[in-house]
């Protein structure tokens, strides 16, 4: 069976580079309109869409999603711009080192605010019309930090542990036939935001030892399955907590 998502209109939040830009790859290729958000990434948004197929709908918004009046704009936009939102991808969000002891509360309101508040937000905004429409997706990006913590990043685990909660309280709040939400919880994965770490000396040896898979996610293989909860395959799948991260955190 193919997936094909041909008349779904799909909005994925920090799509200009990473695993934002690997689903909107893949959503282009399943037949989806898509409406992406970046915050500076200008050229970048550009270039990604001249890569994809000409006769795909897509266009971008730049929003900063610590604003909440930019998000309620760029909802409104993509309403006015594809008429509805079927599929929402809540995948941008940031990771920075933060010492309990010396961690700001500017610093803390920040990483919460773009990982966790902002999912908050876009899912408020885009519910109604999914209602509207009796069809819905919802996929939230979270992280095995959120799953088993992690030292120095408490505000970073504590937001993707929030994305977890988040998913599955909307699960059984939400009761529509056709409205899911699920989640992607990513392990280790090669990207702009932990390429710094993943090209450290003895990193690989580190991913070998600790990865039973033995290396760090391409954001392809995160969008795959950001393309499976979103596609029919996974009509009956609601509330789950999907594990991508080669074995490395293994809990239900
Ligand atoms: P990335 O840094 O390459 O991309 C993050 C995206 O979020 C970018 O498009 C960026 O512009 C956007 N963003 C960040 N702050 C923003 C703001 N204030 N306003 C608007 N947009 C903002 O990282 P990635 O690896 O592609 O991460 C995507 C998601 O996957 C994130 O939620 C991240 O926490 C999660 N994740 C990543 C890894 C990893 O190892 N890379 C592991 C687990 C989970």
């Amino acid at each position: 069976m193919k997936i094909d998502l041909q008349g779904k209109v799909v909005l994925i939040t920090g799509g200009s580079r990473g695993i934002g830009a690997s689903c909107v790859k893949y959503f282009a290729e399943a037949g989806a309109e898509i409406a992406f958000t970046f915050r500076d990434n200008f050229e970048a948004s550009q270039k990604l869409i001249s890569s994809i197929d000409p006769l795909v709908k897509i266009k971008f918004y730049q929003v900063d999603l610590e604003s909440e009046m930019e998000i309620c704009n760029c909802v409104d936009s993509v309403l006015m711009d594809f008429g509805k939102i079927d599929i929402l991808v809540n995948n941008a969000g940031i990771w920075k080192y933060g010492a309990i002891e010396s961690m700001t509360l500017d610093q803390w309101s920040e990483t919460i605010n773009i990982n966790l508040t902002s999912a908050f937000l876009f899912t408020k905004l885009v519910l109604p019309e999914m209602r509207k429409s009796n069809y819905g997706r919802v996929i939230n990006i979270s992280s095995t930090a959120g799953q088993r913590g992690e030292a120095f990043h408490s505000h970073y685990a504590a937001s993707k542990g929030g994305i977890i909660s988040f998913t599955k309280s909307l699960a059984s709040e939400i009761r529509m036939q056709n409205i899911t939400v699920n989640c992607v919880a990513p392990g280790w994965v090669d990207t702009d935001m932990s390429a710094e770490e993943l090209r450290e000396e003895g990193a690989q040896e580190k991913m070998r030892e600790y990865i039973p898979l033995g290396r760090a996610a391409t954001p392809d293989e995160i969008a795959g399955p950001v393309l499976f909860l979103a596609s029919s395959l996974a009509d009956h799948v609601h509330g789950e907590i999907l594990n991508v991260n080669g074995g490395s955190v293994l809990c239900g």
